[in-house]
């Protein structure tokens, strides 16, 4: 029985490839407390008391501590687990563009430091698109420091026609507490607790994000059907947007916004130059997936110039596979917003899109799609390194 683990830029999932829920979920960020031990488990972290919070991952999705990532996968498999590391067959997603370096760091740390038997690396999107039964997929991950789109082709990554832009949950967390910045803080100034300024700064952060900017995320934020700036006031009416939602902060007070505002918010992720001059909306989420859309088509016809209807065929099987995912991806009409978009864009072609409709089943996606890789029938059919092979290569 394998171990699969899938860290995020925000969450990390892990479990047995046999057992179909995850035996845990947990912050991708640790606290390192006062004696210099540090914290993975997300009800300590949230408990505090506070201290300085750090990230594993870039926004890339590729680790950078790796130190941090070592202690974490030892806590995941032998603390929290229960199972023995060097017993235990290990699976990891990953991004789809990893380079040599970050591969053999994967290797050294799984083979060479924790001494698994068999490691293997999945790509993430592969794994998702495989894991929902299809071989050619645009796989539009929607997490928090990314949103990433990846055409699968036949079962090969097109990495070439991969896009990614920064505009994803993270952004949304700053957007909201910008947004709401000036109505909470009468509240905090009433907090027996410290202010803002005498908290730690990471930790503060974490925890708005991990708390209620998530919880306002789920219940208020939504994507309107097309973009917001063009819409004129009747049909704002007609839509409803002027109705209004009431959020509870913190139990304290009750923050009233209308649909409309809730939608600009979000309008972000779609139109960046709606947040700051200085975004481009080339980066925004529908213009990334028709760009993938088309990198892939053209990657195609260059492949083999003398089927001059590939790049179309491209498109086709693409725009018939769309599959979104991510938790960011939860927010009321994000998907729909997705497809009247692309629509637009590809006025010709016929529009599917598949988006997991249970929200545990779409925020365990990616892990799901590990599970997925791990539990392929032939061992062939992984990408598996054993503890022998890296050994006898290292020498
Ligand atoms: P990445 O894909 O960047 O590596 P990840 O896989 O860790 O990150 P996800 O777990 O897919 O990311 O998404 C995390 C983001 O989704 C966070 O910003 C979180 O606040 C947000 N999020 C979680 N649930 C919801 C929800 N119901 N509605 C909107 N946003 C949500």
């Amino acid at each position: 029985m394998s171990v699969v683990i899938h860290n995020g830029t925000h969450t990390t999932v892990a479990g047995f490839s046999q057992i179909d829920m995850p035996g845990l979920v947990c912050s991708s960020s640790y606290m390192k407390k006062r004696d210099g031990s540090l914290v993975f488990a997300l009800d300590e972290i949230l408990e505090g008391p506070e201290a300085p919070v750090y990230t594993i991952m870039t926004s890339e999705g590729v680790p950078y501590d790796w130190e941090a990532l070592e202690a974490q996968w030892r806590w995941i498999v032998e603390s929290q687990l229960g199972a023995k590391l060097e017993e235990t067959p290990l699976v990891v997603t990953v991004a789809p563009d990893l380079s040599p370096e970050t591969k053999s760091q994967y290797l050294d740390m799984a083979l060479g430091r924790l001494k698994v038997p068999v490691f293997q690396m999945v790509v993430e999107p592969l794994a998702v698109s495989l894991s929902l039964g299809r071989n050619t997929a645009l796989v539009v991950d929607i997490g928090a420091a990314k949103a990433t789109v990846t055409p699968i082709l036949e079962g090969n990554v097109a990495s070439g026609a991969a896009v990614r832009s920064r505009f994803a949950g993270d952004f949304l967390d700053f957007k909201v507490y910008e947004a709401l910045k000036d109505e909470i803080a009468p509240v905090h100034s009433t907090d027996s607790g410290p202010t803002e300024e005498q908290q730690v700064p990471s930790y503060a952060a974490w925890l708005n994000s991990h708390t209620w900017i998530q919880q306002f995320k789920a219940y208020m934020l939504q994507a309107s059907p097309s973009k917001l700036r063009e819409m004129d006031s009747a049909t704002i009416d007609i839509l409803g947007l002027n109705s209004v939602k009431n959020f509870l902060y913190k139990k304290q007070k009750t923050i009233s916004l209308t649909q409309k505002q809730c939608c600009q918010i979000t309008e972000g992720i779609f139109q960046p130059s709606s947040a700051s001059t200085e975004f481009s909306d080339g980066e925004g989420l529908s213009e990334i997936v028709a760009k993938s859309v088309k990198k892939a088509g053209a990657s195609a016809q260059t492949s083999s110039a003398a089927n001059a209807t590939s790049a179309e065929q491209v498109h086709t099987a693409l725009l018939t596979n769309i599959i979104i995912t991510g938790s960011s991806s939860l927010i009321a009409g994000l998907e729909q917003r997705i497809v009247n978009d692309l629509s637009y864009q590809f006025p010709q072609y016929k529009l599917s899109s598949f988006a997991n409709p249970l929200v545990l089943d779409r925020k365990l996606q990616s892990w799901h799609g590990g599970v997925t890789m791990a539990n392929m029938p032939s061992w062939d059919l992984g990408d598996w390194v054993s503890l022998k092979d890296y050994e006898s290569n290292a020498h």
